[in-house]
């Protein structure tokens, strides 16, 4: 589960790692009154004006504004909420900016001593522990940086019995070329940081600029955290952090109907049984010269009302011009699925106005194709064979 920068950063907050404060707003005027309550708490007289949405890159798609007073603060603000921000890590539509964070400046302007560092805390996969990841390269794109001087990036893995070590934490700083104050500051700031990441139960922490302010101090301005979602029965307060406004509406949609929805950007709708089975397919339609568009995982039970509800979710997506029914009957039988095909396309009449393409293998898979190809005026083709299947799923596009 993704949050958004300002509440990434009030749990960073929340476990000592120190931030550039800052108040969310929803809109000109509640912007223009979290600004005054900031120069009340910490003294600023300049702001940043930062769009909140989940993604990155919202910098370099004019998401991200210096405000020098008030007035900009408001004028900024109406420019920014309410705008579909198009950033690297974005669709070409963008994503609708519902809310701003007004932060505190503190870069210090005609001074050249502030210093950006990137740090994250990930899971390392390869080896199953926890890892900082951090380079002095901060405040850009870091996968340009790992493409161009990987040099630059550096790991260190966090043993699970005994949780990040002060001695650790020192090596980071002084990899980052940091002493006196600011090396002192940025040792208490991993540690704090990966203790956060730890107790939080998250699955990524990436924090993209690091500041070293030039007066010596180590701060967040940025927060990208994503939640692990199966410990969030350990945080109850984190359930509320979910803004369903940011996630693929068919995709909730899907969600609350049990079933796994991806949306991709292509024109075959898949129906699968299985997540390994739904890679496979998306492979083979590839291969074939299509392009997946989405990833529907109808789970165990293929019956005629999931069925019919994966078809309409499907169907949402405009862009779908056929839909490939890969399933296999392992635990569900064939000619249940395909009796739960015909069913749910003669439920739905008109709505369906595509090609199905069914393939069916496993148990009373011989029973399943003489029941498709027995439906006269329905629009079903029958492939026995993976490969077969992808190809006319290409035929029927041509
Ligand atoms: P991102 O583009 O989505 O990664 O958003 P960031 O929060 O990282 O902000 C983007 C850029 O805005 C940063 O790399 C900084 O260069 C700039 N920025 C952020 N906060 C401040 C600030 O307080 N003062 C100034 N002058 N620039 C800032
Ligand atoms: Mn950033």
């Amino acid at each position: 589960m993704n949050l958004h920068e300002y509440q990434g950063k009030e749990i960073l907050n929340s476990f000592g790692v120190r931030i550039q404060r800052g108040i969310v707003a929803s809109t000109p005027e509640e912007a223009v009154a979290a600004a005054k309550q900031l120069t009340d708490e910490t003294g600023t007289s300049w702001y940043v004006v930062k769009a909140q949405v989940h993604a990155g890159g919202r910098g370099k798609g004019g998401g991200v504004k210096l405000a020098k007073n008030l007035d900009e603060v408001k004028a900024i603000s109406d420019e920014i909420i309410g705008m579909r921000l198009v950033t690297p890590q974005t669709s070409a539509e963008g994503k609708l900016v519902n809310q701003v964070l007004i932060a505190e400046d503190v870069y210090y302007p005609g001074e050249s001593k502030t210093e950006e560092f990137y740090v994250s805390v990930l899971l390392n996969r390869a080896t199953g522990k926890n890892m900082v990841m951090y380079s002095p390269e901060g405040g850009m794109d870091i996968e340009e940086v790992a493409e161009k001087t990987p040099e630059l990036i550096f790991t260190e893995e966090i043993d699970p019995a005994t949780g990040i070590l002060p001695f650790q934490a020192r090596k980071i700083a002084f990899n980052l070329g940091l002493s006196g104050v600011a090396f002192k500051e940025m040792s208490k700031f991993v540690m704090a940081l990966a203790t956060a990441y730890e107790k939080s139960d998250a699955a990524m922490f990436e924090i993209n600029p690091v500041l070293k302010t030039s007066d010596d101090k180590i701060l967040a301005v940025d927060a990208k955290v994503s939640l692990d979602e199966n410990a969030l029965f350990r945080h109850k307060d984190f359930a509320e952090l979910r803004d369903v406004r940011e996630e693929h509406p068919t995709e909730v949609e899907a969600k609350e109907a049990g079933l796994n929805y991806v949306a991709l950007d292509g024109n075959v709708g898949c129906m699968v049984n299985g997540a390994g089975l739904a890679m496979g397919t998306m492979d083979l339609i590839k291969q074939a010269g299509g392009d997946p568009a989405n990833f529907l995982d109808v789970g165990g039970t293929a019956d005629a009302k999931r069925v019919e509800t994966a078809f309409r979710i499907i169907l949402k997506d405009p862009k779908v011009k056929a839909i490939l029914v890969n399933i296999f009957g392992g635990i569900v039988r064939c000619d249940r699925v395909a009796q739960g095909v015909v069913d749910a396309y003669k439920n739905m009449g008109d709505s369906i106005n595509v090609p199905i393409i069914v393939r069916l293998q496993g148990t009373n898979a011989v029973e399943a194709k003489e029941l498709i190809d027995a439906q006269d005026g329905l629009d079903v083709i029958s492939a026995t064979e993976f490969q077969e299947a992808a190809e006319k799923v290409q035929e029927v596009l041509a």
